[in-house]
C-alpha cells in the first residue's frame, strides 16, 4: 500500500519510535525513516550515529529503510516517490504542532497526506528528551530504549563528564 516517510530527530531512538515503525511497516510496502538534519535543537548524537543506530534497531524489519534529509521534508518525500508522511501522536500536547506541520506540508505539496499513529499508552509519556534527562542523571532507562542505545547514551554522558 505504498511508500511512507517517517521523519524525526530520533535523538536518541526509543521504544516509542520503534513501535510506530513496526506498525507502519505492517501496513505499507516500504517505510523510510528520515533523520532530520536541520531541526533547531542541538543534538546529542550526530546524524551518522543516529542513522546507524536506527538501521541497527530496525534490521529485523525488511521493508524499513533509513536515511536523512536536509532542507524541506516535502522535497525528500518527492525524491523518494513516497505518498505520505507518518507521525506519532502521544498526547494532546503533540496535537497543535503536528496539526500545524501537516497543514504546512499540505500547502507545500497538496497531494501529500500525513498519517498519524496514536502512541501505545505505555509509551505515551516517552520522549527522547526525557530519556536524555534521565540518562544524564544516571537513571535507569532500560524500559525506554534498547540495550544498545542505553549503552551509547552511557558512553556519551561518561565522555561529557570527563
Ligand atoms: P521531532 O523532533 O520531529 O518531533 P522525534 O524524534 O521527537 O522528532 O519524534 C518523531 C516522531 O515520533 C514524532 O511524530 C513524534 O510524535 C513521534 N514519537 C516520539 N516519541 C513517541 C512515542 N513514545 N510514541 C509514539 N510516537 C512517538
Amino acid at each position: 500500500m505504498g511508500i511512507v516517510v517517517y521523519p524525526g530527530s530520533f535523538d536518541p531512538f526509543t521504544h516509542g519510535h520503534l513501535d510506530i515503525i513496526s506498525r507502519a511497516a505492517k501496513i505499507f510496502d516500504k517505510v523510510i525513516v528520515a533523520v532530520s538534519v536541520n531541526s533547531g535543537k542541538k543534538p546529542l548524537f550526530t546524524i551518522e550515529e543516529r542513522v546507524a543506530m536506527i538501521t541497527r534497531e530496525c534490521c529485523h524489519l525488511e521493508n524499513v529503510e533509513v536515511g536523512y534529509f536536509h532542507g524541506l521534508l516535502v522535497d525528500f518525500v518527492k525524491e523518494k516517490n513516497a505518498q505520505a508522511i507518518v507521525r506519532g501522536l502521544r498526547a494532546v500536547s503533540d496535537f497543535e504542532y503536528e496539526f500545524q506541520m501537516a497543514l504546512t506540508n499540505r500547502n507545500l505539496s497538496p497531494e501529500l497526506e500525513t498519517i498519524f499513529f496514536v502512541a501505545q499508552p505505555m509509551y505515551s509519556f516517552l520522549s527522547s528528551s526525557i530519556v536524555k534527562e534521565i540518562a544524564g542523571l544516571g537513571g535507569d532507562i532500560s524500559g525506554f530504549v534498547s540495550k544498545g542505545v542505553a549503552e551509547q547514551l552511557r558512553i556519551k554522558y561518561t565522555n561529557k563528564k570527563t
